[in-house]
Formats: structure tokens, C-alpha cells, sequence
């Protein structure tokens, strides 16, 4: 149990929940609010109010896509992706499963894959995502060929320079 929620998601984001006073911006435009159970306001909330149960174990934290819209939004400029990654990480300290498990999956991967090679390489993750989350192959397969065709999805990953750097910071902030 963390003893100041608000104060540990303050230190791992720089953000300060506080300051949301809910117009609804944020959740109005989120993108996947569809297939939330909160919302990002009222994620925020809770974690003024300490419900840690509740949004450790909601699939929100999970399904967030970090894709700032809500952060655009805010007129009080709260990060509120900065927040969902800090909740996440909580979450997993906290010992909480991640609610979304293929979501859990594709993060591990992404950066696994960012990681080794210095950059992201979609045909690697999208690949072992599909064999790991044991996802039909064939699921997708028209959406990527198309994606193949126009050069967005190189088929084998560029070396790049960095790629040494990289792993290197990944490995010392383990
Ligand atoms: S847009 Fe900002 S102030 Fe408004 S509800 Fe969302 S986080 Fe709070
Ligand atoms: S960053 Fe997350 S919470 Fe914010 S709009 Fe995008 S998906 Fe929704």
C-alpha cells in the first residue's frame, strides 16, 4: 500500500492530480474512452481520493496509448499520460497484474525491441506480439501487406549508430 498516492504519482511524473478541476476535456477526446471504465478525469480522481484498489487493477492504466490528446486538451496542462505510465509502474510494484495482459505484452516487447536494436522495428514486435498473444497470423494480414507495399514496414530493421548507446541506458535503468 503506498502511503501518499498523489505524491508518488507527482514524483514518478512531475504532474500534480490537484489541479485537475474535471471539465471532462481530457475524456471527451480520448480516443479510446469506448473501452475504459473511468475515463481519464476520473482516473485522476481517484487518485486524489487514494482509491488504489480500484485503479491498479482497471484496465484504463493499460489501455491509455500515451497518445497526449488529453494533454492537448487540459487547460490546466496536465500530463495525463505521464500519470497513466506512473500508475502502471505502481501498479506492478504494487504487485498488481497488469489488467490487460497483451497490452502488458506489446509494452514489454516494443521496448524490448527498442532495447536491442536502438530503434523500433515494427514487423519484429507486431510479429512475436502475434505469435506470443497466439493471435491467428492471418489476423491483419491485408492491413499489413498494404502497409508492406507502400515501404511503412521494412521487412529487416536499419543498424543504426546509436543502437550501442541505447542498449546500454536500457540495461543501466533495469
Ligand atoms: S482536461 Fe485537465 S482539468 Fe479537465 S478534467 Fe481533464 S485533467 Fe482535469
Ligand atoms: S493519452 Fe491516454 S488517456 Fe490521454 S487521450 Fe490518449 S489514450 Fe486517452
Amino acid at each position: 500500500m503506498i502511503n501518499d498516492l498523489a505524491s508518488e504519482v507527482r514524483h514518478l511524473s512531475g504532474e500534480a492530480v490537484a489541479l485537475c478541476y474535471h471539465c471532462h476535456k481530457c475524456t471527451a477526446g480520448c480516443p479510446v474512452i469506448g473501452a475504459m471504465a473511468y475515463g481519464p478525469d476520473q482516473i485522476l480522481r481517484m487518485v486524489a481520493m487514494e482509491q488504489q484498489e480500484p485503479i491498479f487493477s482497471s484496465k484504463d492504466i493499460w489501455l491509455c496509448a500515451g497518445c497526449y490528446t488529453c494533454a492537448a486538451r487540459c487547460p490546466n496542462d496536465i500530463d495525463i499520460a505521464a500519470v497513466m505510465d506512473a500508475l502502471r509502474q505502481l501498479a506492478l510494484s504494487e504487485g498488481y497484474k497488469a489488467s490487460e495482459p497483451d497490452v502488458f505484452l506489446f509494452h514489454r516487447l516494443f521496448f524490448g525491441v527498442l532495447g536491442r536494436l536502438g530503434r523500433s522495428h515494427e514487423a519484429i514486435v507486431l510479429g512475436l506480439f502475434k505469435v506470443l498473444s497466439h493471435q491467428p497470423l492471418i489476423n491483419d494480414m491485408a492491413a499489413g501487406a498494404g502497409l508492406f507495399l507502400r515501404g511503412k514496414v521494412p521487412l529487416l530493421p536499419n543498424n543504426i549508430r546509436a543502437a550501442r548507446p541505447v542498449h546500454r541506458m536500457f540495461e543501466e535503468s533495469k
